[in-house]
């Protein structure tokens, strides 16, 4: 779009911001809206989600007229028309983390959100017409992956973007290969989440239970191969039943409630596929002994035991609220069953001892390592995979490169 290519990143900026404050203004509607339309619970989509939102609008707004500190020496100048798809484990949280660097860097955006959850990428749409922003510069087209595919497939567009399945990001990868769009994929994980016998053990429980249950475990980057030293093995154990058992499963809406429904009938058959799948490979099955609704997709919050690293438990992405439980005794068993796996998104160490973080972090094959926390999430900080998990990085400076040809 000729006119949002030309105007100045002040100018730029402007919308940004403005759009950030009616997000803000209206984060109570759109997080009720999230909740109804993908099944996480208000909390969730209340206290993580809105709040995220308009941070990366506000983050990005401030970078628009910066640019050229964010490359000193460069020219970066706008890549032209972005084509984004995301998926429905974060709507309205990925659609910001999309279309705000691409604004600030003076693209326009055409975005398919996931047929399930489209409801607040439209909204986001209303919004921008509230903002002002001029018409064409934000597009959104509903619909299932052949949208997608048709989206990608382009001729006009010059930049993709894709958040979601390995299966689907390999494709892409292939019908961009030899156009010159330029391409971020951010696609699955199969994280490690490790924990030290000198872990402040409380506190890490804490850090495991929402690393692998936040958001029914539709997450990427969830801490979903717990990896315990064996010293500690028996007091973890306890502790991770406990815990699960004051878990609560139900309305989403219900702002009491730490676990929502399953996105849909697909996601919910293939939890159970996998489940299924490890306990016939001789895994034990843990679940919380709490009633589920009658109506609606439900996966009691679990973990299982007795899984080995060739365990398809212990490779694939469940990609809901199931935990395998592993055991290590050296740090270096920690690092090589750690990274036994295609993808390398996000890891979490839990110890007392620093040295051993530094240790951990520089072998660890992840985008994001976290250290005695999980989850933490900033528009500040680059956010993106190795091998299987994707390429690229968004959030911070080197997410603004992926979308700047830089002169
Ligand atoms: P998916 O198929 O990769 O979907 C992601 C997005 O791509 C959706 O908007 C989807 O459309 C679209 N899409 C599907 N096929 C496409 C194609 N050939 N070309 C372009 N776009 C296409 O993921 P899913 O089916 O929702 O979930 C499957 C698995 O992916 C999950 O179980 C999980 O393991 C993983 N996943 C990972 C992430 C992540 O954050 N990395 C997020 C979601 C899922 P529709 O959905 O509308 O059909
Ligand atoms: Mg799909």
């Amino acid at each position: 779009d000729l006119v949002w290519s030309k105007l100045p990143g002040s100018e730029r900026g402007k919308y940004l911001y403005r759009i950030a404050r009616i997000i803000q203004e209206k984060s109570r509607e759109l997080a009720i809206l999230e909740t109804l339309d993908g099944g996480k619970p208000i909390k969730e989509s209340r206290d993580f989600d809105l709040p995220m939102v308009a941070a990366h609008f506000f983050y990005h707004a401030g970078w628009a007229d910066k640019l050229s500190y964010a490359f000193p020496g460069r020219t970066p100048r706008p890549l032209g028309v972005a084509a984004q798809v995301i998926p429905w484990n974060f709507p309205l949280l990925m659609a910001a983390w999309k279309i705000a660097p691409a604004l600030a860097c003076g693209n326009t955006v055409v975005l398919k959100p996931a047929e399930t959850t489209s409801l607040t990428a439209l909204r986001l749409a209303e919004i921008f017409q509230e903002a002002g922003l001029p018409d064409g510069v934000v597009n959104i087209v509903t619909g299932a992956g052949a949208t997608g595919a048709a989206l990608v497939n382009h001729p006009g567009v010059d930049k993709v973007a894709f958040t979601g399945s390995t299966e689907v990001g390999k494709k892409i990868a292939q019908a961009v290969a030899g156009t010159g769009k330029k391409l971020t994929l951010e696609l699955g994980g199969k994280a490690a989440n490790i924990l030290f016998e000198d872990a402040p053990l409380d506190q890490a429980i804490e850090g495991v239970i929402s690393g692998i249950y936040f958001n029914q475990g539709h997450v990427c980057c969830a801490g979903s191969r717990l990896f315990v030293q064996e010293s500690i093995y028996p007091a973890v154990l306890k502790k991770l039943r406990d815990r699960l058992a004051t878990l609560r499963v139900g309305n989403p809406l219900d702002k009491n409630t730490d676990i929502g429904a399953i996105n849909s009938r697909a996601q919910l058959d293939k939890i159970r596929a996998l489940v299924q799948g490890g306990v016939d490979e001789g895994a034990t099955l843990h679940q919380s002994a709490c009633a589920l609704p009658g109506r609606g997709y439900w996966f009691a919050p679990s973990y299982l035991t007795g899984v080995t690293m060739s365990h398809r438990v212990a490779q694939e992405e469940i990609f809901g609220p199931v935990l395998s439980v592993l055991t290590f005794r050296t740090p270096e068993e920690a690092i090589e069953r750690a990274n036994n796996t295609p993808y390398g998104l996000s890891a979490g160490v839990w110890t007392d001892k620093g040295s051993k973080i530094f240790k951990l972090v520089s072998k660890l094959r992840a985008g994001v390592v976290w250290a005695n926390t999980y989850n933490k999430f900033d528009p500040t900080s680059p956010f993106g995979g190795y091998q299987e998990s994707g390429f690229g990085r968004e959030g911070g400076v080197q997410g603004l490169a992926a979308y700047c040809r830089l002169g």
